[in-house]
This record gives C-alpha cells, structure tokens and sequence, in this order.
C-alpha cells in the first residue's frame, strides 16, 4: 500500500476489531480513501489493550511513517530533482521546509512560506510542487489547522466500518496466530492494492454514456468515475435550487469534496464551456499510483479544448 500512501493526501479513520487472533488482542485498523471512492488499510497494529498509551504509541509510530518521513522525504526528493542536485533537497528540507511544518499558527505559516517563496523564487517549479502537491491540503499535516473539513467523503465511522467487514473476510473464522495474522493480512493488502489499480485504470480509460453531456468534456478520462458520479448528483440538486441556486448553495461539495458545487456549475452551465479540470481537487485527478506516477500534470485550458476537439 506504499504506494496508494505516497499518491494520496491522507485521510485517515481508525477503529479496532476484537478476534482476529488467538490472543484476542484488539486488532487496530487505520484506513483511507482513494478517489475511487475505494478504502484501503493504511496500517494496522495489534495492541495488548486499548489504552491511551497503546494508541498514542501507535499513532506516534504513524507520524514517523506518514506525517514526518512520508511528506519530508518527498519534499527532499522532488526539491533534489528540481534543483539536479540532492544537497539542495536536504537543504530546503530542513531549513525554510521545516519552518514551514512546525508552525504553530497562521501567522508563523505565512512568514515561513513568504521566507520560502524571497528565498526560492528562483524555483518556479520547486513553488509549484509545494504549493499544488502539499501546501494545498495544508490543514491535513499542518499542526494549526484543524478546523477545515476537506474530506472527500471519509465519513470515518463509516469507512472503518465496511473496512472491517473486508478485514472479517480476510482473516474469516480463525482464531490464529500472529504470524498467520500478519501472512492473511499482507495477502489481503496486495489484492487490495490490484483493486484499486484496476477501478483507477477504468476511470482513465472508460467513459459511460451517463457522462457524455458537455458539461462533463473536459473531466472524462481525467477524473474518477466517483467524483462524476458526485457531480452528476449535485447537478440534480442545482436543478432543485433553481434560480435560488446562488442563495440557497451553500457550496457544501466545494468546501468538503473540492468538488465543484451546484452554483458553480450553474455558472458553467451558464457560460456553456463546460467544467474545466481546475475546479476539481487534485485528489479526483490523480489516477496512477506507483513509481515516479505521484505528481499529477493538468493541461490548461486552452490546452483542454484543443485536445477535446
Ligand atoms: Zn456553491
């Protein structure tokens, strides 16, 4: 699952299930989202008991996978590559980078990325990395943010909850060992990661008559069948708002999914260009996962209509 990890931003629900072992040690599962609208087992961890210890432990342990290495160390290796010399990967890490990850309050996060932006000018495309691959989902790393809600759609109880019955199907009746935990699991997780690249591979490649109108032209192939799904639903709504449509939004798709919401397609509906790619979040657009497949690459507008037509 390295690898759906390293593509998308992470959105996490944990919850335990009891039975998967002989020991009856609680089994504790953190699970994402793909854009897919698939879950995938982030992690998980046996735990003796269900302590404030045992889950802090655990969620220590994943900052240092995800939250400090994973992000980190793409920053290096992105910066590094940019620049053709690693040194200045590390250097940017840690220095105006890390400024950047510890602040502790807006202020301090804008000073870092004004620090960042006189220092590196220069680098256009090292901005463009970090602003479009990570500063933009900033309130889900950043340890001032918390209050903003882009979730594409993790409802987390829910989530874990049908991931559990997956787990449950996995590892079936068997009271087990550790080891034969651990062999089901990793078994399980491979076929997991087969899914999700197949239902990714569809939506690049196949495009129901459902999505054919011109509102969707620029988005087939390069969203996921999910995200149209979600448009399609909130265009019916755009039509129940009617003209109370910029009134009455409310913009909740928008504000939770990065997915634009019935006003905006009004007003693309209005303009008769269809919705453009900008206005999907990053997240719906990023179908390839694997090596060197982690930075999506949109065509501008102009672009867009000439490879439509
Ligand atoms: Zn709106």
């Amino acid at each position: 699952m390295v690898e759906v990890l390293r593509t998308y931003p992470l959105v996490i629900g944990m919850d335990t299930t009891y039975k998967t072992n002989k020991y009856g040690f609680p089994f504790l599962e953190i699970v994402g989202v793909t854009p897919t609208n698939q879950n995938f087992l982030i992690a998980y961890a046996i735990i003796k008991d269900e302590t404030t210890d045992n889950y802090r432990w655990v969620l220590e342990k994943l900052k240092m996978l995800l939250g400090a290495s994973h992000i980190n160390n793409d920053v290096e290796a992105h910066v590094g590559k940019i620049c053709g010399n690693k040194l200045n990967g590390e250097y940017f890490k840690n220095g105006v980078w890390k400024r950047i990850m510890n602040a502790t309050s807006e202020d301090a996060y804008n000073a870092a990325v004004a620090d960042m932006e006189e220092n590196w000018s220069r680098w256009t495309a090292i901005m463009t990395y970090v602003h479009g691959t990570w500063l933009k989902h900033k309130e889900k790393f950043l340890r001032y943010e918390t209050n903003k809600v882009l979730h594409f759609g993790n409802r987390t109880t829910c989530r874990v909850e049908s991931q559990h019955s997956v787990l449950k199907s996995w590892l079936g009746n068997s009271h087990g060992a550790l080891d034969t935990v651990f062999r089901k699991v990793h078994a399980a997780v491979e076929n997991q990661f087969i899914e999700i690249k197949n239902r990714l591979e569809s939506s690049r490649q196949k495009h129901g008559v459902k999505y054919d109108g011109f509102l969707f032209q620029h988005l087939t192939g390069r969203v996921s069948h999910h995200a149209l799904h979600l448009i399609l639903e909130e265009q019916k709504r755009m039509w129940e708002l009617s003209v109370e449509v910029y009134e009455r939004c409310g913009c909740a798709l928008l504000t939770t999914h990065g997915l634009p919401c019935a006003c905006t397609i009004f007003t693309a509906n209005q303009g008769g260009v269809g919705l453009y790619i900008d206005l999907i979040d990053p997240f719906w657009k990023t179908l390839r996962i694997g090596e060197g497949a982690n930075i999506p690459q949109f065509l501008e507008e102009t672009a867009q209509d000439a490879d439509h037509f």
